[in-house]
């Protein structure tokens, strides 16, 4: 079968392609989850459609209190952000996914739309309480990246075929907000983690005000620890790595698999180390 290449130089040149093939088109970022889909015939598109080189695709902005992450922007991009200097759980999140050549060319968008329970980038920016931006030929919608996936599915998500995911947007943290990541992995470096924690919290006089937490690597898709969160509401920072140590997170299912027990084991422990690196980022 001949497959078509595009690669597209407008946004409205890629979304009427998107338009024009709906379910048979493949949308190409860094390539780095969807070339090895089609090399192993995971997928038989018809269309390949390349969205990297869209103009400002790659932008990492500040808008209305919030950071706007584009669509095209890499890892390394990410990196090099000083707007996103002080999200230190972003960056650890980042910084130790892959290596360096996916990090060069893998992005946080592709991340985000291959829906792998084990996600490093979108495990963080779920815990950011992120919004996703959707744009097709129909017009444009937000979505919080919450919503995004489909609960207890992994790889599937609400985004329509004719829908390019253009941005994505986290808040600008403010005094008091700390952000902590932790990635349990066999090895440093080219694999995959076996459990994911991100933490985004605000701290108000001494106590927490405000606690996100996902988790990621445990249920088939991303979780949103709230029953902990709601615990963990008032507590000084001291007194919430204690708690999280002990209080183990309901929504953490935990498939049956190899590493089931392990995971069993170091959740706790690992939810208490992202919020004492948020706390310590406060
Ligand atoms: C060797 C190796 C190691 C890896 N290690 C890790 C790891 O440790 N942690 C981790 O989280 N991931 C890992 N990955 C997975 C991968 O690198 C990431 O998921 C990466 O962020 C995907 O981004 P991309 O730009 O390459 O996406 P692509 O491969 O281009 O696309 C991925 C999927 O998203 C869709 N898509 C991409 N961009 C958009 C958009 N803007 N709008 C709509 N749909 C879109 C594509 O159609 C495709 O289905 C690894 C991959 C490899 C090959």
């Amino acid at each position: 079968m001949e497959v078509q290449f595009f690669c597209a130089k407008t946004l409205e040149e890629a979304l009427a392609l998107l338009q024009q093939y709906r379910e048979e088109l493949l949308i190409v970022n860094g390539g780095t989850d969807a070339v090895l889909s089609i090399t192993e015939k995971k997928v038989s598109p018809k269309a390949i459609l390349q969205v990297s080189r869209l103009p400002g695709f790659h932008d990492i902005t500040a808008v209305d209190g919030r950071i706007r992450i584009g669509g095209g922007a890499t890892y390394n991009e990410l990196l090099a952000s000083p707007l996103l200097a002080g999200h230190r759980g972003l960056r650890e999140a980042v910084s130790h996914l892959a290596s360096p050549a996916i990090r060069a060319l893998g992005t946080a968008a592709g991340n985000i739309c291959t829906a792998a329970p084990a996600a490093d980038a979108a495990a963080m920016l779920y815990a950011l309480e992120a919004e996703v931006c959707l744009e097709s030929a129909a017009g444009q919608r937000r979505v919080a990246l919450r919503d995004f996936y489909v609960a207890d599915r992994s790889y599937a998500t609400v985004r329509r075929p004719d829908e390019l995911l253009t941005a994505i947007e986290i808040p600008a943290l403010k005094a008091g907000d700390g952000t902590g990541y932790c990635r349990l992995s066999r090895r440093k470096a080219q694999d995959i983690g076996k459990l994911l924690v991100g933490v985004y919290c605000s701290f108000t006089g001494s106590g927490i005000s405000h606690i996100s937490i996902s988790l990621g690597a445990v249920n088939a898709s991303l979780v949103h620890a709230r029953a902990l969160e709601e615990t963990l509401v008032g507590k000084t920072a001291a007194e919430a790595v204690a708690c999280a140590r002990e209080t183990y997170p309901v929504e953490a299912k935990l498939r049956e698999s190899y590493f089931k027990a392990y995971k069993q084991d170091v959740i706790c422990p690992a939810v208490s180390r992202a919020i004492a690196m948020a706390a310590a980022t406060a």
